[in-house]
């Protein structure tokens, strides 16, 4: 599985990997890919319980998290990081990153960001 096999439609992987989210209403699914397209690590949103107050993970805060753990930050600049958004009716649709995630990831030079849209295309 690599990033053209995604923009080919080939999205089975996806689909399994964002069943691993446990928010009901919108599942999102961060990816990252190496510059030469090939798959580096994934994450999901996730709702934090155990708190008076829920919160939630968003899915690139996720992924940055797992980033540092197997990457040195100055090494994270070539990625591409695709975003993709799981419906309640089962069909991709818009997952353009939050303000603050796309802020976060340009902080660690990610600067190649694609997501699905409405129309469950990638863009
Ligand atoms: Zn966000």
């Amino acid at each position: 599985m690599n990033l053209n096999d995604i923009l080919k439609g080939k999205t089975t992987f996806a689909r399994r990997k964002i069943l691993w989210s446990n928010v009901k209403k919108s599942k999102h699914l961060a990816i990252a890919f190496r510059k030469n397209g090939s798959f580096l690590a994934s994450a999901t949103n996730q709702l934090i319980q155990g708190h008076k107050d829920k919160f939630s993970l968003h899915a690139e805060e996720a992924l940055i998290f797992k980033l540092k753990k197997i990457k040195a930050k100055e090494r994270f600049g070539p990625l591409t990081v695709l975003i993709m958004r799981w419906s309640p009716s089962a069909k991709w649709t818009l997952s353009r990153p939050c303000k603050a995630c796309q802020k976060l990831l340009e902080e660690y030079g990610i600067h190649t960001i694609l997501f699905t849209t409405n129309e469950g295309n990638i863009t």
